[in-house]
C-alpha cells in the first residue's frame, strides 16, 4: 500500500517497526532513520528475510529541519512516523509541512531546554492562565492546525498507549457505551518486575521529567494542581492484583477535556513501587533530576542526561522483566437514562512481548498503537486535514486492530471505582 519513514530506533520504535513488518500489505516499504544509524542497521539485519516489507536505513538529526527535508525528498514516504523524542515534534512537523507529507507521533511536544526564553515566556503564561505546570502541553502542536489544514495534510498526535489507546477507549465509550460521560479515570498499572532497584521503562529523561512534576486533574471546567505524588490510592487490578497508584498530570487529559463534551472530571493514575519512589525522591533531593545545565570540571552537563547514561537502557529490560500491565479507563455516566460504569482495559504480559518482539510490555504497549495509528493514516481510514488527537477519529477501526495486533481489550461493566 505504501511507504513510511520512521524516525527513531529506540525501545518504542523497534516494536513499532517489527509490527509494521508484520503488516507488509500496508507497510510495503519502511525507511528507519535515526541519530545512531548502527541501531537501525542492526534491526534491519534482524528483520531482513523474515518480512515482505522492504527496509532501508538512514542517519538523520531530527532537530534539523533541512536535514529532515533532504531525507524526506530522498525517501518520498506517504507518512512520517515520529518515534524519536518529544523534543523533535516541531522540527519534524515543520519538515512534513515543507515536504507535503502526513505526520504522526506518540507524545506531545516539550522542549529540551526549559530555560529557552521564547518557550519560557509562553510556558509562564500558560501556567498562570490554565493552572498546570508540566513542561509538555498541546498548544505548540495545536498551533499547526491551520497550516496542516491548508496543506491538506493530517497530523495524528499521541498514538501510543497513554496517550493514544486510552483516547480510543474514550471515543469508543462515547460512541457505543454512554449517552453522557461524567468522569474518566485513566489507570496505568505496570505490575512488572525487572529486578533492578531502579530503572525506567521508557526513555529515563522523559519519564523522570513526567513523574517528578506536580500532579493535576481536570474538574468542573478547570485544572486542579497538586504536589507531586500527593494523591495515592490502592486499586485491585485484574490479572495483576493490588497496587498503589498516584495521581499524575498526563497529556491526554488536556485534549479529552476539550473533546468529551460535559465531562466533569478526568484523572490519571500510575502505579509505582516503593523502591522507585524512594530512588526518585533521593535523586530529586540531590539535584540529579534537574534539566538545567551545570558546570562540571570545565564542561556543561545536564544532570538528568548524565543520570540517563548511568541507568539501564529501557530497551535492554525485555529479558528480565516478568509480570503484567493493566492499562485502561474507568468511565461513569449515563446510558438510556440510567447511571452506568465501565472499565475498558488491556492486560499485557512482559514475557509474552519479549517472546514476540524482544521487548518488555511498556515498549510493546506503545509501539503497537504507534503502528496502528500509522496504519489508520496509510489506509486512509483516518485522513482529515489538520492536527488531531486519537479521540477525534472513529475509534472502531483502531479498536479492531488493537484486537488483531496484540493488545486485545476487555470491558468490565461493574468495576470498582476510585474514590
Ligand atoms: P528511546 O530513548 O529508547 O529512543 C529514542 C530514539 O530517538 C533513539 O533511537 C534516539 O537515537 C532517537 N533520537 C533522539 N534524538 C534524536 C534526534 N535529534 N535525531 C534523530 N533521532 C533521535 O525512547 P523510547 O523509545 O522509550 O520513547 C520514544 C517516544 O515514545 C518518546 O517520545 C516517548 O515520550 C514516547 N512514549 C510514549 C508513550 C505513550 O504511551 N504514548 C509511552 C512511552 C514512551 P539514539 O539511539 O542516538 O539515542
Amino acid at each position: 500500500m505504501g511507504k513510511a519513514l520512521i524516525i527513531g530506533c529506540g525501545g518504542v520504535a523497534s516494536v513499532a517497526i517489527q509490527k509494521c513488518c508484520q503488516n507488509s500489505d500496508v507497510f510495503e516499504e519502511i525507511c528507519i532513520a535515526s541519530r545512531t544509524k548502527s541501531k537501525c542497521d542492526a534491526l534491519k539485519e534482524k528483520l531482513d528475510g523474515k518480512t515482505a516489507t522492504k527496509i532501508t536505513t538512514e542517519k538523520v538529526d531530527a532537530d534539523n529541519v533541512d536535514e529532515l527535508c533532504e531525507l524526506i525528498s530522498k525517501v518520498k514516504p506517504d507518512l512520517v512516523m515520529n518515534i524519536a523524542l518529544p523534543y523533535q515534534d516541531l522540527t519534524i512537523m515543520d519538515a512534513c509541512l515543507k515536504c507535503g507529507v502526513n505526520y504522526m507521533d506518540t507524545a506531545n511536544y516539550e522542549p529540551e531546554d526549559i530555560t529557552e526564553p521564547k518557550w519560557k515566556a509562553v510556558y509562564d503564561k500558560r501556567c498562570e492562565e490554565l493552572g498546570f505546570s508540566a513542561y509538555f502541553d498541546y498548544s505548540w502542536q495545536w498551533a499547526y492546525k491551520k497550516k496542516f489544514e491548508e496543506a491538506g495534510l493530517t497530523a495524528l498526535l499521541g498514538s501510543g498507549f497513554d496517550p493514544g489507546v486510552t483516547q480510543a477507549y474514550c471515543a469508543y465509550a462515547q460512541k457505543h457505551l454512554f449517552d453522557r460521560i461524567d468522569t474518566i479515570d485513566i489507570l496505568d498499572c505496570n505490575g512488572g518486575d525487572h529486578g533492578y532497584p531502579f530503572a525506567t521503562n521508557f526513555n529515563p529523561e522523559i519519564n523522570l521529567r513526567e513523574v517528578s512534576a506536580p500532579g493535576s486533574y481536570w474538574e468542573n471546567g478547570k485544572w486542579v494542581e497538586i504536589p507531586a505524588m500527593s494523591i495515592k490510592r490502592e486499586y485491585d487490578f485484574a490479572e495483576v492484583g493490588k497496587k498503589d497508584m498516584y495521581l499524575l498530570h498526563h497529556e491526554e487529559i488536556e485534549s479529552l477535556a476539550k473533546n468529551i463534551p460535559d465531562v466533569k472530571r478526568i484523572r490519571f493514575f500510575m502505579t509505582f513501587g516503593q523502591s522507585y519512589l524512594t530512588h526518585m525522591n533521593c535523586l530529586e533531593n540531590v539535584g540529579m533530576l534537574s534539566t538545567e545545565p551545570i558546570d562540571f570540571e570545565g564542561s556543561k552537563i545536564v544532570p538528568i542526561q548524565f543520570l540517563k547514561a548511568l541507568l539501564p537502557d529501557p530497551a535492554t529490560l525485555g529479558p528480565r522483566t516478568v509480570g503484567k500491565t493493566n492499562i485502561g479507563c474507568i468511565f461513569t455516566g449515563v446510558k438510556d437514562g440510567k447511571e452506568k460504569t465501565a472499565y475498558i482495559y488491556n492486560v499485557c504480559d512482559h514475557q509474552e512481548c519479549y517472546k514476540e518482539v524482544g521487548s518488555q510490555a511498556i515498549s510493546y504497549t506503545t509501539g503497537v498503537p504507534a503502528m496502528i495509528g500509522a496504519m489508520m493514516l496509510m489506509t486512509g481510514k483516518w485522513n482529515k486535514p489538520g492536527v488531531y488527537t486519537v479521540e477525534e477519529f472513529d475509534p472502531d477501526p483502531y479498536m479492531e486492530q488493537l484486537n488483531k495486533c496484540g493488545l486485545p481489550w476487555q470491558i468490565d461493566e461493574s468495576p470498582a471505582l476510585v474514590d
